[in-house]
């Protein structure tokens, strides 16, 4: 590693510091070569972050794929808000017109 952080290896590029999603390992940071997975990429692969206790390993997937429910929750329900916003305008407009 270089003074300002950046990672080289033997291929000459830039490492990438990637954080590892698996339940064996999950949100762990490694550094990485960013060729992978081409077959002309060099081997280098550190961890960045030390393990996680087994009882994180048990928990923290769990967890996650609790988040990415909810946001997925979150992200039908804005939906539904904004087109039940785009009706109450429309409405409203129709309601509005026919006053007049
Ligand atoms: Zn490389």
């Amino acid at each position: 590693m270089e003074g300002n952080g950046v990672v080289r290896y033997r291929c000459g590029l830039i490492v990438n510091l990637v954080t590892y999603w698996k339940d064996d390992h999950p949100r762990r940071r490694f550094w990485g070569c960013p060729l992978y997975p081409r077959d002309d990429r060099c081997r280098f692969f550190r961890w960045h972050d030390p393990d996680v206790c087994a009882r994180a390993k048990a928990i923290i997937p769990g967890l996650l794929r609790r988040c990415n429910t909810n946001d997925e929750e979150i992200r039908q329900l804005k939906k539904k808000l904004f087109w039940t916003q785009i009706a109450a305008i429309v409405l409203a407009a129709m309601a509005f017109s026919s006053v007049i």
